[in-house]
Parts: structure tokens; C-alpha cells; sequence
């Protein structure tokens, strides 16, 4: 019997790592589990092959997308200009 209760899929990394990073792993695991929605078909049955690569079961179109779910929302450009100004007078 593992020992596995609370910690889920993490799990799989003993008493390793932190609590921080076991907690992201397994939103981030449930993640690349759910089925997602096929842009294409429209049909729920798009599943991640590989890291950023998505798959529909239904019609087999295959596209890349972000590494743990098929669309990246709003994190994807990051501006990084802050609008803090370098030119001293
Ligand atoms: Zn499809």
C-alpha cells in the first residue's frame, strides 16, 4: 500500500521536493488530463500527445498549443517594459 493520500500525483516524488512545488504539479497534472474541446470539430475529445502537441479523437487534427493546455489564455506575451524610464536628467 503507497502512501499517496494526500499529496496524489505527486506522489511519485517521495519525500522530495516541497509542498509548493507538489501542489502545482498536480493542478498542472489535472490539467493535462481533462479532455479539452476541439477547435475543429467542436467535439470534447482533444488530448495532449505531447508536451505543447494536442490531438482530437474525433476528426485527428493536430495542432500545437500551449504545454499544459491546448489554448494559452493571457499569459503567453509578456510585456516587460513597465513604463519605468532609464533617462535620468
Ligand atoms: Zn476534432
Amino acid at each position: 500500500m503507497s502512501r499517496t493520500k494526500k499529496v496524489e500525483a505527486a506522489g511519485r516524488f517521495g519525500p522530495r521536493y516541497g509542498r509548493k512545488v507538489r501542489k502545482l504539479f498536480i493542478d498542472t497534472e489535472r490539467k493535462l488530463r481533462r479532455k479539452y474541446k476541439c477547435s475543429n470539430c467542436g467535439a470534447l475529445q482533444v488530448k495532449r500527445v505531447s508536451t505543447s502537441i494536442w490531438q482530437c479523437k474525433r476528426c485527428g487534427v493536430k495542432f500545437a498549443g500551449g504545454a499544459y493546455s491546448p489554448s494559452m489564455p493571457t499569459t503567453s506575451v509578456e510585456t516587460t517594459s513597465g513604463g519605468r524610464s532609464d533617462v535620468e536628467v
